[in-house]
């Protein structure tokens, strides 16, 4: 563990005592370079669950760290696409650390109903997840496939279910679609397996093109697949037939304060629960490792103030 020294809140900006961090695959891009590098070095971790200092009180930080709140996408309610927009662990220092500081309009009570540990995965993975569910369009009692299924994916498995969904589950490893399977999916299958029934809509959420195609292939005309993903490999070449008769195609990018409150309702209410594995803060490499090597089914977390 690297030291060092106590940030220091500034006007408008609070002290975070950090309880519990979630790991996120973009920590891992930010590490590779797949993330252009913003600020070096950089503190990572955007899923940070901590107290106020002076207060005690229960607070999330999460992805987005602060928005101009001035431009035309600011004023429309798409702070997400903002050119100042600032984000945790990537453009200013995250919650892998025991102290964190951020803008104190850009973090969320929490619901007492969960854990630091529980809530902190809900930060990004639950909040992306359902921005992307959104964005797809899917509806109660319609048809959702799910491309890949780590963290982000096994929250918002939990999210369709609430909503009335059938969900089909297309994962890389057996675990992954045990996992699916638990949590209410009708079906488990690989990337390019055909589903029961064509999709009313898709998200992805492997860092994969490929998989974005076949997603693609697999869902029924009129409906929209979801790309819930900050890098993709690369996107290959495809026939225009699978877009064609009104497929979509949609990229999300991050998420605005009011999915993120959104959700959190949402969570507490389902209730939502993450199937977390546990590291301590000087485990931090090891976490992220386990990510890469796809060790990892449900989320990883930093037990910050336990490690
Ligand atoms: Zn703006
Ligand atoms: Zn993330």
């Amino acid at each position: 563990m690297r030291s060092v020294v106590d940030p220091e809140p500034g006007d408008g900006r609070l002290l975070i005592d950090v309880s519990a961090c979630g790991v996120c695959r973009t920590d891992l891009q930010i590490m590779s370079g797949d993330l252009e590098m913003r600020r070096s070095p950089v503190v990572l971790g955007h899923q940070v669950v901590g107290r106020v200092s002076g207060t005690g009180e229960r607070v999330g930080l999460a992805w987005l760290a602060g928005a101009c709140g001035h431009c035309t996408y600011c004023l429309s309610g798409r702070e997400n696409l903002c050119e100042l927009a600032e984000f945790t662990g990537w453009t200013v220092d995250g919650g892998y650390a025991e102290r964190v500081v951020a803008r104190s309009d850009f973090v969320y009570p929490l619901p007492d109903v969960l854990s630091d540990v529980e809530a902190a995965p809900l930060l990004c993975a639950g909040i992306i997840g359902y921005r992307s569910l959104r964005i797809s369009g899917i509806g109660p009692g319609q048809v959702l496939g799910l491309f890949g299924f780590g963290s982000s994916a096994h929250l918002a498995i939990q999210v369709a279910r609430h909503w009335g969904c059938q969900v089909a589950v297309f994962a890389r490893s057996a675990a992954e679609r045990e996992l699916g399977l638990q949590l209410g999916a009708v079906w488990a299958g690989g990337y390019d397996d055909q589903p029961p029934v064509p999709l009313d809509a898709a998200v992805t959420f492997a860092p994969v093109g490929s998989v974005v195609v076949s997603a693609l292939a697999a869902t029924a005309p009129g409906g929209t697949v979801a790309i819930n993903a900050i890098h993709l490999d690369r996107m290959p070449e495809f026939s225009y037939d699978l877009l064609w008769r009104e497929r979509s195609l949609r990229s999300v990018a991050n998420f605005t304060r009011q999915d993120a409150r959104e959700f959190l309702e949402l969570a507490a209410a389902i209730p939502i629960r993450a199937e977390t594995t546990v590291f301590s803060l000087d485990d931090a490499p090891e976490a992220l490792a386990q990510l890469e090597a796809g060790a990892i089914c449900g989320s990883a977390v930093l037990d910050v103030a336990g490690g």
